[in-house]
């Protein structure tokens, strides 16, 4: 296992709709490992596929570490996403700030649905459906975004969006450096 570099805004991949996962393969579970190991690595709560560069529908997850202070709330450890299609969603809506490990040093507020109904193959390519809450929810929907070639700060109004410009083409430039091993943009 290997963490692997991590792909940066305006990186062309971030950008394009994923493809379909076939089949779970013993590459295809040494890959969800690597993604794993580089999601710890940079501290990152989800990782889609895209964001190592590989373009198929695929994300992992654990948002236990966001349940730190809540010690009611669920706890679904080490959680792979493949081919997750969002079938329903809750009423409600709710604020909340998200952050991009392939957007570095950049938080903002974004709009979602608190609840989601998600059908999806697991971490043994079975076809499960489940109902996610909360901070769960939200992660899931984040990634799941990637996989369409969509990011939060697409997500925000107009407005905020022109005042980050500046800060993602400072990103795009090079100017901006994670402290987890990427792939330098322009380079
Ligand atoms: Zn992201």
């Amino acid at each position: 296992m290997a963490p692997l570099p991590i792909v940066l805004y305006n990186d062309p991949v971030l950008r394009a709709p994923a493809a379909a996962v076939e089949s779970l393969t013993p590459e295809l579970e040494s890959f969800i490992a690597d993604l794993f190991e580089t999601m710890y690595e940079a501290h990152g709560v989800g990782l889609a596929a895209p964001q190592v560069g590989r373009s198929i529908r695929l994300f992992v997850m654990d948002a236990d570490v966001m349940a730190e202070d809540e010690p009611d709330a669920p706890r679904f450890g080490k959680q792979v996403f493949i081919n997750p299609k969002i079938t329903a969603v809750g009423p409600a809506a709710v604020d909340f700030e998200e952050g991009c490990l392939s957007i570095p040093d950049l938080r903002e507020s974004v709009r979602r649905p608190d609840q989601i109904t998600v059908e999806y193959r697991d971490a043994r390519f079975e076809l499960r459906t489940d109902t996610f809450d909360g901070w769960v929810s939200r992660v899931i929907q984040h990634e799941l975004d990637h996989l369409d070639g969509v990011l939060f700060v697409d997500r925000v109004g107009s407005f905020k969006r022109r005042l980050l410009q500046r800060k993602l083409d400072a990103i795009d430039q090079g100017q901006y450096v994670p402290d987890y091993p990427y792939v330098p943009r322009h380079g």
